[in-house]
Parts: structure tokens; sequence; C-alpha cells
């Protein structure tokens, strides 16, 4: 199943969404809940493309916005979908704002059956720096707050923190680390995972301000290593397995489809760890190229 995305408003404003304005600029009846009944009951019956992303993927889906918890009919499309797609892991990707509401969060956790996760995004240990990065002010507060009522609802989904990492976030990684553990510390309890932006939307728009290597951001994950050790459940998205160190390639994750992803046949055509690794992100590729790369031999 695909990245569906479930609705095109956000109330962040965030420096590296991949999203362009013109997305949330479209009228929110495209987003409406008899449209996206109509769109997944299209794509149900296999009648023609419905959704862009990851249109392929059979095996999960993904709830992408704008922020999906603003939909206008949030529960009654979350109840659709989930009865209509039994057994299918759904993830919901959230900045976890609506969720500082407890009888919200409580009432997403009732109705979240499982196999569900929720994604949300922080982006660093302090308001000055998230809400830098988000856009908003308040909103570290409100994420935080929603990250405390789903951990504390009964029958929660799989919580994962994600830390996006660019150059206004990659800085503070220790410090955001160390938050976690200080205020979350019963970390069986959630997944970290640390992803390398992609340059898509804004980040693309933003890009001088975003701009990172994934050798600057492997390198810091490396320096945090006794860290990421303290958490149960540590992924990695998007690195080139060559480009963290050993200790961390167990926990790289290949999420992205073949066509969004490249092997530079130079670097990679001899490596041995190909078939177990990402490759390069084709966006990263053409602006970065491929120099940091180093084939692993045996
Ligand atoms: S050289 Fe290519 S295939 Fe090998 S680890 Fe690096 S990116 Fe992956």
């Amino acid at each position: 199943m695909p990245d569906i995305p479930f609705w095109n408003k956000c109330n962040n404003k965030c420096v590296m969404c991949t999203n362009l304005p013109s997305f949330a600029g479209q009228p929110g009846a495209h987003y409406g809940l008899k449209g996206q009944i109509g769109k997944l009951e299209r794509y149900l019956k296999g009648l023609g493309p419905v959704y862009l992303k990851n249109a392929g993927r059979a095996e999960f889906v993904s709830l992408t916005g704008g922020e999906p918890t603003l939909h206008p009919d949030f529960f009654q499309l979350l109840s659709y979908f989930r009865a209509r797609l039994p057994g299918v892991p759904i993830t919901l990707l959230s900045n976890g704002r609506r969720f500082a509401d407890g009888k919200f969060a409580g009432k997403f956790c009732a109705m979240a059956r499982p196999p569900f996760s929720v994604a949300i995004a922080l982006h660093g240990p302090s308001a000055r720096v998230h809400d830098a990065i988000a856009g908003v002010k308040g909103s570290f507060a409100q994420t935080v707050r929603g990250l405390k009522n789903l951990l504390a609802a009964p029958g929660a989904p799989r919580l994962e923190i994600r830390l996006v990492l660019h150059k206004k976030s990659a800085a503070a990684l220790r410090k955001t680390l160390e938050f976690l553990l200080e205020n979350f510390p019963e970390t069986a309890a959630y997944g970290v995972t640390a992803i390398h932006y992609e340059i898509e939307g804004m980040s693309l728009a933003n890009h001088r301000r975003l701009a990172l290597k994934l050798s600057e951001s492997a390198a810091g994950l490396g320096d945090c290593l006794p860290l990421i050790r303290r958490f149960a459940d540590f992924r990695l998205y998007h690195f080139p397995l060559c480009l963290v160190r050993k200790e961390l390639r167990e926990l790289c994750w290949i999420t992205l489809p073949p066509e969004d992803r490249i092997y530079p046949d130079k670097k990679c055509g001899r490596c041995v760890l190909k078939k177990k690794c990402l490759g390069l992100m084709l966006e990263y590729y053409r602006m970065f190229g491929d120099s940091e790369l180093k084939a692993i031999k045996k």
C-alpha cells in the first residue's frame, strides 16, 4: 500500500517539510471523508493509479499529510481505514500536537487497533531548537505533551519518535537523545528513528539553510553511539552502509522504493554490502554526488 495523504493542511511550518505550500493550498474538499473513502475503494478494487508514492508496496500503509490529525472527520476516517484494511500495518505520521489533548489521544489509542503505529517528529531537545524548525512557537511543548499522553494511554499503538537530521537539527542530536532518555526513560515503550532528511518540497527550497552531507550526519550518529545503545529500538533511515560506523550498520533500514535510490556503479559495483544497502537517495546524489561512498570489499 502506498503513502496516503490523509489531509493537506498542517499547523506546523517545518523548514524541511517535503511538501510545498501549493499542496496545503489545494481545496480541503479533495481530502474530505467522501473523497478519501472513494479513493481507498478504487485502490482496493485495482481501478487505476490512485495514490502516487509507494503505490507498489502492498504490505503497509502510511497515513501522511499535511497533518492527518487535523482532518475534520479524522476519527471516522481512521475507523473506516482500519476496518477496510484488516491485518495491514498502518503508520500514522504526525507532528504530535493534537495528542496534547488527553481526550483526543485516548480516543485515538482506542481506535488505532493493531497492527498500528504512530510516528511523531521531534526536532530538538528544547523549545528554542524545535520551535525554530517547526516554525511555530509552542509546538515543542505540545509535541512533548502529546508523546507523554500517547505513552500513558491504555492500548496505545507502537510509538516511534522520529529525529530528522539536517543542518538545523543535527548539531543538537546528542542533547535530543539525552532529553529523550531523561524525559522518556522507559525506552522499551517506544522506538527512535534517526532519518537523514529528504531533499524535496520545502527542504529543497530551503536547501542552503539545511544542507548536510550524509557523512556528517553519520559521523554525528557515530559520536552518539553510547547514547544510542541505551534505546531498546533505534533505527536509521536513508543511510548508505559504508558511511555509518560498523556498530550502527545493523540499525539501518531500507524504506525507500527502488525508483528513489541509486547505486553509483563506480562505488557500489563491487561492494559486498550492496544487497543489504539503501545506496544513495536519488535527490541526494543529484545534489551532492557520490564522492563520500567507499565500497566495502570484505
Ligand atoms: S558502496 Fe554503495 S552499496 Fe556499498 S555500502 Fe556504500 S552505498 Fe552501499
